[in-house]
């Protein structure tokens, strides 16, 4: 058994929908999971706004745009006029069961609720393409088996035996099911934050031990550099779970940040698939460590550097807690730090309680902020021992780096810089550190 996972791009079409069938149909056992089709989830959380502010004509506006782009599809890919007349009042009722809850009084549950219907609708429909196609298949309601406590870290076993359950009562070669969405510990619906699809994937194909997990999207696989700002970016043929990991929680677009943590345990690779080019390797993420030293680099943005100076850090013990406490006390997690004797650097990307936070180191310390930054990422398992990892430092030539970290794993360098200098450094990083120009090292 496989999981493999579409993401809005490769569903974003009848055009796309009718390849994800293609590359489906091999007579391999599978679930498959989809995100919505690209832009919709956008809209319902433009519809979860409306509900608040109780935009009435915002709402039927989205409304009608979400039944038009479904009906529109269902139009196209299916011949038959009695499963065309059938699957558009399918949708039409999901369609009044939404309004029905934007009704409702804005809440983090209906928030949850509207923007996951995306890949109710779509899964309803891609299920009777199959099927009408004679690909027998059969619809997995994910709420009734993604019960997910804790989104950091999901109960594997809980999701395997509810999802076993769904399965025997069902049986089918291919299984389809909805990304993104799940239950939390009061049973309410709840989702695993945008992108999430991806998420969901790792979590089915560790709760039923599958041979791989493949993410299809509309991209070759991870690249050596952003391709959005770097040209001649490269494929990479394999990584680390680490290494993605890092990567994807760093900045690269292309994963949610939590894929690769429910599926290290069990040894099952992922591999990033382009629905555009099935052909193509794509990249393959294992916990086998192939080759180490450089292998990509990626860039988070929306950074805020704190720095918290005091001399009463000197020599002092117990400093560094009462910081952390403080940004735990907020439940505001840190990404990078960096200390010396005097003064300690953080980085946050939430700052969503960023001046109650400040405002209480500074009853002890001198805080200093600087927002709109950009953590730039070099990973690589044993990337410090790469002969040409010295080239990075040249950046600081060039570029005002306003903090390096390294030593908190040996698999990442990451720099801290202005955004506004982010494109260039990413150009000059990859030029040095991928361009293979070899350079004579003097010492
Ligand atoms: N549809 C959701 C989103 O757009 C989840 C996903 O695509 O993975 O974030
Ligand atoms: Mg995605």
């Amino acid at each position: 058994m496989k999981v493999l996972k579409f993401g809005g791009t490769s569903v974003g079409s009848s055009e796309n929908l009718l390849k994800v069938r293609d590359i489906l149909n091999n007579g391999e056992k599978k679930i498959v999971v989809l995100s919505a089709m690209s832009g919709v989830t956008d809209q319902l959380v433009k519809l979860t706004i409306g509900v608040k502010n109780q935009d009435i004509t915002g709402i039927t506006q989205i409304l009608d745009r979400l039944r038009e782009k479904h009906l529109d599809v269902i139009a196209t890919i299916f011949d038959a006029k009695e499963t065309r007349v059938a699957l558009s009042n399918h949708v039409n009722v999901i369609i009044e069961e939404i309004k029905e809850v934007t009704s409702c009084d804005y809440s983090e549950e209906l928030y949850s609720r509207l923007v996951t219907y995306g890949e109710t609708l779509l899964t309803y429909i891609f299920s009777n393409l199959l099927t009408s196609n004679g690909i027998k298949n059969s619809l997995l309601d994910a709420k009734k088996f993604m019960h997910v406590d804790t989104v950091e870290n999901p109960n594997i076993n809980k999701v395997s035996t509810l999802l076993k359950k769904e399965i025997l009562t069902q049986e089918a070669d291919i299984y389809i099911t909805q990304g993104f969405v799940c239950k939390n510990d009061l049973g309410k619906i709840s989702h695993l934050k945008r992108g999430g699809s991806d998420y969901t994937a790792t979590i089915i194909g560790a709760a039923l031990e599958v041979e791989e997990v493949q993410i299809w999207t509309d991209i070759d696989g991870f690249h050596n550099n952003d391709p959005r700002y770097v040209e001649n970016t490269r494929r990479i043929e394999h990584l680390t779970y680490n290494e993605a990991a890092e990567l994807a929680y760093f900045g690269a677009k292309i994963l949610h940040p939590q894929t690769v943590s429910p599926v290290i345990i069990k040894g099952i690779p992922v591999l990033l698939k382009n629905t555009f080019n099935p052909s193509a390797a794509g990249t393959v993420i294992s916990g086998e460590k192939r080759t180490t030293g450089l292998k990509a680099i990626s860039a988070k943005d929306n950074i805020t550097a704190i720095k918290i100076k005091s001399n009463r850090m000197l020599m002092a013990h117990g400093y560094l807690r009462r910081i952390f406490e403080v940004f735990d006390n907020y439940q505001t997690s840190i990404d990078m730090i960096t200390t010396s004797e005097i003064a300690i650097s953080l980085t946050i990307d939430d700052d969503k309680h960023l001046v109650e936070i400040v405002r209480e180191i500074e009853a002890y310390a001198e805080v200093t902020v600087e927002k709109e930054h950009s953590i730039i990422c070099i990973v690589g398992e044993e990337v410090i021992a790469d002969n040409e990892a010295h080239k990075l430092f040249k950046i600081l030539n060039y570029i005002p780096v306003r903090m390096i970290s390294y030593g908190g794993s040996n698999n990442n360098i990451s720099i801290l810089v202005d955004t506004k200098d982010k494109v260039n450094t990413l150009k000059f990083l990859n030029q040095k550190l991928f361009s293979y120009e070899k350079e004579e090292l003097v010492i």
